[in-house]
């Protein structure tokens, strides 16, 4: 037998014997699916689905801890709410994308001087680039309203294709610089442009709905900005990226916002803060925890069980 290396696991299962932990063919999807890691689910399933409890749903994010606990348990006060994803539904997928146009229609209505750069659709939402000042929570509110004005005017999305000259000397009169260079690195043609009713248009091969009263201005919340820099090099201008979450409806939105609620009361990094378990200091190094009295019993106890686990059922301790 090959002498335990630094690496080799503090346990190893006896030879003849099963797996402790079998991969369960019912387990349920996990939460993190729901921001962005790819979803463990069978091929058939449509989207996400989860639990989500509508009597709290108006609660803070910054609500004590003890709040959640205190939360309904009984499967009568839960209501389960489907959501969708890019991938499950082409329909989402267009409102996120045609809702990067309409923010940076908005942004550009309001901060005239404002250059557009890219805008995505993402896990949840979509986010848009501007090279402009730097942007406040306040001036966010302001854009929503921007959106929600195009929304209600259901302009509608019109494709045009136009040559490489074509496109560029139309860059050029909106003096979008971004966009040139966007547009030097794109090879094919012809380009697709898509028109906002008749007075924005951006570069962009879609797919996006067919005018922006399709989309729920209710379904959609602005959630941030913060900075980027141009295509990811720090030696580049500092751009504002605004970040978006859109969804087919009000419910989608609203389970969706009280996910990530949970989520942040949830977060160990908080948990370890309030419940006085463990510090991280940042002069120390970000990855370094320091454990309390209380978090160290609380680990001695979980890792003390945990061996107790695998001794009854036959593994040995290396
Ligand atoms: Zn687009």
């Amino acid at each position: 037998m090959a002498a335990p290396s630094a690496s080799a696991p503090l346990l190893r299962s006896h030879p003849h014997r099963r797996s402790l932990f079998p991969s369960s063919p019912c387990h349920r999807p996990a939460a993190a699916s729901l921001f962005g890691l790819p979803p463990r689910k069978p091929a058939s399933s449509r989207g996400l689905s989860y639990t989500t409890v509508r009597s709290s749903s108006t609660t803070s994010p910054s609500a004590p801890v003890e709040e959640a606990a205190a939360a309904p348990s009984g499967d009568a006060d839960k209501e389960r709410v489907v959501l969708p994803t890019n991938e499950s539904s082409d329909r989402l997928l267009r409102i996120r994308h045609t809702c990067a146009h309409v923010m940076a229609m908005a942004v550009q209505k309001l901060f005239p001087n404002s250059k557009v750069t890219i805008g995505p659709w993402i896990d949840n939402g979509f986010y848009y680039d501007f090279d402009m000042e730097p942007l406040t929570d306040k001036d966010l509110k302001k854009i929503k309203k921007e959106m929600d004005r195009i929304i209600r005017r259901n302009l509608p999305l019109v494709r045009q294709e136009v040559s490489r000259e074509e496109a560029q000397k139309r860059i050029e009169v909106l003096n979008e610089p971004y966009k040139l260079e966007i547009l030097e690195s794109i090879k094919e043609e012809p380009f697709a442009i898509y028109h906002i009713g008749e007075e924005w248009w951006d570069l962009c091969a879609g797919p996006h709905v067919e005018s922006t009263g399709k989309i729920n201005g209710k379904a959609v919340e602005l959630e941030s900005v913060a900075g980027a820099y141009w295509r990811g090099d720090e030696k580049n201008q500092m751009l504002q990226r605004i970040y978006g979450t859109a969804w087919e409806n009000e419910d989608q939105l609203k389970a969706y916002i009280h996910f990530k609620e949970e989520a942040k009361r949830r977060d160990h990094r908080r948990l370890g803060q309030d419940l006085d378990l463990f510090s991280v200091q940042e002069d120390a190094g970000g990855g370094l925890v320091f454990w309390h009295p209380k978090g160290a019993i609380i680990r001695h106890i979980l890792e003390d069980s945990w061996k107790q686990i695998h001794l009854q059922h036959g593994y040995h301790l290396l």
